[in-house]
C-alpha cells in the first residue's frame, strides 16, 4: 500500500509491503502485484500489491484464489508517470523547489 511517513522531518509517500508491513525502501526489492481472474480481467477494481521480492512467495502460496499479475517495482513510477501525462523534468522542479505539503 503506498502510505506517507514522516522521514527526515517531511512527509513523504512511500510503498509498505502488503504483507509485513515494512516500508520497501529501494525499488529493487520490491514488485506490485493486481490480480486477474481466468478470463485475463482485473479484478478488486485494479488494486495495486507492493511486496517485498522476500515476501512474493509467502503472499503468493497464501492467495491461489486469484491469478496474480507482477512487475518490478522501479516500473510503476514510469508506467505511473505515462498514464499521468506527467512532465518529468517540470514535476522536478516544482518539487525540488518545495514539496511542501499543502493544507485544504
Ligand atoms: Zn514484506
Amino acid at each position: 500500500m503506498l502510505r506517507v511517513l514522516k522521514i527526515e522531518g517531511q512527509d513523504r509517500p512511500v510503498a509498505v509491503c502488503d504483507l509485513c508491513h515494512d516500508r520497501i525502501a529501494d525499488a529493487a526489492e520490491g514488485r506490485f502485484y493486481w490480480a486477474t481472474n481466468e478470463k485475463g480481467e482485473l479484478v478488486e477494481k485494479g488494486r495495486i500489491l507492493f511486496l517485498h521480492q522476500r515476501c512474493s512467495k509467502s503472499f503468493e502460496k497464501g492467495n491461489h484464489h486469484l491469478d496474480w499479475c507482477q512487475l518490478p517495482l522501479e516500473y510503476l513510477p514510469i508506467l505511473l508517470g505515462d498514464t499521468l501525462n506527467l512532465d518529468w523534468n517540470a514535476a522536478r522542479k516544482r518539487t525540488d523547489d518545495g514539496g511542501h505539503k499543502e493544507h485544504t
